[in-house]
């Protein structure tokens, strides 16, 4: 083994997962970053709005509410013990990234600046349950400002800032090193193997415990915000292993994506003000959810989107909407944070929101700050992902047995904090608790022992595929099935679904399985054989694209991000509960169903659910 590296922790991705928790466990342990990116390239960069904490800089909140927020938005299918951590540990988070030197922006009196986003809400003090309906006093909540930022740009200068803590700290970096398997013997993990990109080497890392941060999936899908790098490796490498996959299903669909391309438009554009509109200019979402209109929670803007649409309200008859940021718009129907009280102005506009303007500019040609800018719903946030306890351990059962010296955290994790849809800026937060959770979990797990014995050539199930792929004939190219995954999972398990679609996206992603493992590709190099780094990620994705679909079929309910035409109710006797989708060989797969962690507090002496269920709405 000319390429063998040995560290006590191996994280595996630079996102801000991977990077909290390598802060972590940095501190006690020898701790190696292994990403395939440059680590500023990670997704994390790309995040607009904010991360959300109630540090309560501008309205009166508290964690309690933000918990509260973050269970309804989810459908009620989260874990409380673990969304109660999150809210908790979110405000001391957020403190101690402001003093890494995070430049958020500031309120007037010098503290963390805060903005709405969609489904975060507070007590209404002025709530009167006898109100005539529609007037203010008839709301039982409203928005909060919640979501800390630095303009638009919030996920960069978090990755910034956690990069540059980490160079600090001395943590050593493997960039552009690609996994392609993990080294799990005897149950538990031992490393990864993983491919120079530079060189086309195979490299083994020997590991106490590893920590899969790989981020998401968005790209099983056609129209996507997500990079083309979030092809979901960790959890699909994991499933090849027998590990199971939880609550797959949901996938959420951001309502604001830039019309064809997916690009998205953060949700702060309706968090500050601005209104989404159908051909005949309704203000839409006022029919669908009453209270909170465009600040509803994104499954629900989403479907809206799609029913304005196939009502023919979509403008010029096609299947878009329009977004408006306009200031003379957030002034006539006074949607700013700054009302009532305050006209806004295109200034303040483009001081709040410069890099979704400048998009809009760029890839639309539409300035926002004078007409509306033309949206559809796109593929944004997998809810589901490796499934984990709250120290970030990844679970292999239903009973909640942990694999040991194994780890996830982030978008490919499922803790699950986010239930059948995550709220907007709860994703940052999740990376930063439990980015550090999982950290201190594995960091001190390593602490604890030595290393275990390698099985004697870790790297030959990944050689040996990646020869296969060398030495077979250049068959069909392999973007081919790419598309073609990404048009079936688009249009069959997209925001609606049914049991005939899903049939339908089944067989296909079946039948692409098949054809991808014939392929053969075209570049036969080593040195930056992206080629092959293409098709190994398509591998990846075909995986996901199938618990997702498995998992979409096997849940015959509506729920958050999964809408079943067929069972359009949330049916909470047979359903409140997580899936968990295990990979047989070839193409068989089976679900089987986990309880939701539920608190129960004591009321009049008796024993009830802290968040009872209730009918979701806004
Ligand atoms: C456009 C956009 C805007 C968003 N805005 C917000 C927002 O405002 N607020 C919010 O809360 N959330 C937002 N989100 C969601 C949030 O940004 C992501 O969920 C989160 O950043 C994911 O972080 P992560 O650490 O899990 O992974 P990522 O940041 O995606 O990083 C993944 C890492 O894994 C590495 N990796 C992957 N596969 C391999 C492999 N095989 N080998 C080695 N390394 C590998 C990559 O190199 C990368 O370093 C947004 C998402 C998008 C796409």
């Amino acid at each position: 083994m000319n390429h063998y590296h040995r560290f006590d922790c191996i994280i595996v991705g630079a996102g801000g997962s991977g990077l909290m928790a390598a802060l972590e466990s940095s501190r006690r342990v020898g701790t190696a970053v292994v990403s395939k990116l440059y680590p500023p390239r990670s997704h994390t960069g790309a995040a607009q709005g904010g991360i959300a904490a109630a540090l309560a800089n501008l309205e009166e909140d508290s964690w309690e509410n933000h918990a509260y927020d973050t269970i309804k938005g989810g459908d009620f299918l989260v874990d409380q013990t673990a969304a109660e951590i999150l809210c908790r540990e979110a405000v001391e988070g957020i403190y101690e990234l402001e003093h890494m030197g995070l430049p958020f922006d500031r309120t007037a009196a010098g503290r963390i600046s805060q903005r709405r986003f969609g489904g975060h809400t507070r007590p209404n003090p002025k709530y009167d349950p006898n109100a005539a309906p529609g007037t203010d006093a008839a709301k039982p909540r409203i928005p909060v400002m919640r979501s800390c930022h630095s303009a638009d740009r919030t996920g960069h200068m978090i990755l910034q800032t956690l990069y540059q803590q980490c160079i600090k700290q001395g943590v050593t970096f493997f960039d552009e090193f690609h996994m392609v398997d993990l080294i799990l013997e005897d149950g538990e993990c031992r490393g990864i193997v993983a491919i120079e990109i530079a060189t086309g080497q195979l490299h083994v890392f020997h590991a106490k415990s590893v920590l899969l941060a790989t981020g998401g999936f968005g790209r099983i899908f056609k129209v996507s915000s997500n990079a083309y790098a979030l092809t979901g490796d960790g959890p699909a490498i994991a499933y090849r292993h027998g590990l199971p996959l939880e609550d797959m299903e949901f996938y959420q669909f951001h309502p604001t994506g830039i019309y064809k391309l997916g690009i998205l438009l953060s949700e702060a554009c309706r968090g500050d003000g601005g209104i989404m509109f159908n051909k005949d200019g309704e203000r839409f979402m006022e029919r669908y959810a009453p209270n909170l209109k465009d600040l509803a929670s994104r499954d629900v803007c989403s479907r809206s989107i799609y029913q304005e649409v196939r009502a023919g309200r979509g403008i010029n008859g096609k299947d878009y909407v329009y977004l408006d940021i306009r200031a003379e718009t957030m002034n006539k129907y006074k949607s700013s944070p700054l009302h009532p009280g305050q006209d806004v102005d295109s200034a303040w506009v483009e001081k709040r929101l410069p890099d979704i303007i400048e998009f809009a500019r760029t890839y639309l040609g539409v300035d926002p700050i004078r007409e509306p800018m033309p949206i559809q719903p796109t593929a944004h946030y997998a809810m589901g992902g490796l499934p984990t306890d709250v120290e970030g351990r990844v679970l292999r059962d239903v009973s909640g047995t942990p694999v040991p010296g194994l780890y996830s955290a982030g978008e490919s994790a499922c803790v699950s904090v986010h239930g059948a849809n995550r709220l907007g800026t709860n994703s940052l937060v999740d990376l930063v608790v439990y980015g550090r959770r999982a950290g201190r979990a594995m960091a001190d797990y390593a602490a604890a022992r030595s290393f275990a014995p390698l099985p004697s050539h870790p790297e030959t199930k990944a050689r040996e595929q990646i020869d296969a792929l060398l030495s077979r004939p250049r068959t069909e190219p392999w973007a081919k099935i790419r598309d073609e995954m990404q048009v079936t999972m688009m249009e069959n398990c997209g925001v609606f679904r049914t049991e005939e679609t899903l049939t339908k996206a089944r067989d296909e992603i079946a039948a692409l399985k098949a054809r991808y493992r014939q392929l053969g590709i075209q570049d036969k190099g080593s040195v930056f054989n992206t080629n092959l780094l293409e098709v190994l990620e398509l591998g990846n994705l075909l995986e996901t694209a199938e618990a997702t679909v498995a998992a979409a079929l096997a849940r015959r309910e509506s729920r958050g991000a999964h809408s079943r035409e067929d069972f359009p109710d949330r049916n909470d006797h047979d359903f409140f509960k997580h899936s968990l989708v295990y990979s047989h060989n070839e193409n068989q797969t089976s679900v089987v169903y986990k309880d939701v962690d539920v608190i129960y507090v004591e009321k009049h002496g008796e024993r009830v659910p802290k968040y009872p269920l209730e009918v979701r709405k806004y």
